[in-house]
C-alpha cells in the first residue's frame, strides 16, 4: 500500500513534508527549495520515507539517504524512532520533537500509535488533518498558505 510510505521513521507524517509535497506537486516549490538549498530542483525529490533507500537523494542535503535520522536508524538496524532505547534522551530527535510540536504534530504520540498497530487509523487521520480547508488538495506542514490555492493554513 503507497499510503504506508508516508509514516515517516521519526513519527514525522511524510505526506506533509515539504520535500515530499514538492517532488510531488509542484515544481515552483521544488525551484524554491532548491534555491534555499543551493541544489538542483532535480536534487528535491522523495517517495516518503520508507521508499527513500530504494530512489531517495543521496547528495549532500539532508533529506532522503541523507537524512540523519535516516543515517542513524540504519546503523541501528531499527525502522522507527521508538525502538530505540535512547529516543526519548535523543538530542537529534528532541530537536525535531520540538520544531513538530511548535506546529501541532507531536512525534512521540505519532510513533506510539505506530508501535501499537494504529498505523492505518493515524496515517488516515494525518491525511485529512493536512488538506486543505478550501481545495481539500494536501498542504504541507512548513508553509503558511496551500501551495495549490493559496489559501492561509491554520
Ligand atoms: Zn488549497
Amino acid at each position: 500500500m503507497r499510503e504506508k510510505n508516508l509514516a515517516g521513521r521519526c513519527g514525522h507524517y511524510c505526506g506533509s513534508c515539504i520535500i515530499y509535497r514538492a517532488y510531488q506537486d509542484s515544481d515552483e516549490l521544488r525551484e524554491e527549495i532548491a534555491k534555499r538549498n543551493k541544489c538542483d530542483p532535480e536534487d528535491v525529490r522523495c517517495d516518503g520515507c520508507q521508499n527513500v533507500l530504494d530512489g531517495g537523494w543521496d547528495g549532500d542535503d539532508q533529506w532522503g539517504k541523507n537524512c540523519d535520522m535516516i543515517h542513524c536508524l540504519e546503523s541501528r538496524d531499527i525502522m522507527y524512532c521508538y525502538e530505540c532505547k535512547d529516543y526519548r534522551r535523543c538530542q537529534r530527535f528532541s530537536k525535531w520533537y520540538i520544531t513538530n510540536l511548535e506546529k501541532g504534530e507531536d512525534l512521540i504520540e505519532n510513533l506510539r500509535r505506530i508501535k501499537i498497530g494504529e498505523i492505518e487509523d493515524w496515517l488516515k487521520e494525518e491525511k485529512e488533518r493536512w488538506t486543505c480547508d478550501s481545495c481539500t488538495k494536501p498542504i504541507s506542514i512548513s508553509l503558511e498558505k496551500c501551495h495549490w490555492c493559496g489559501e492561509k493554513i491554520i
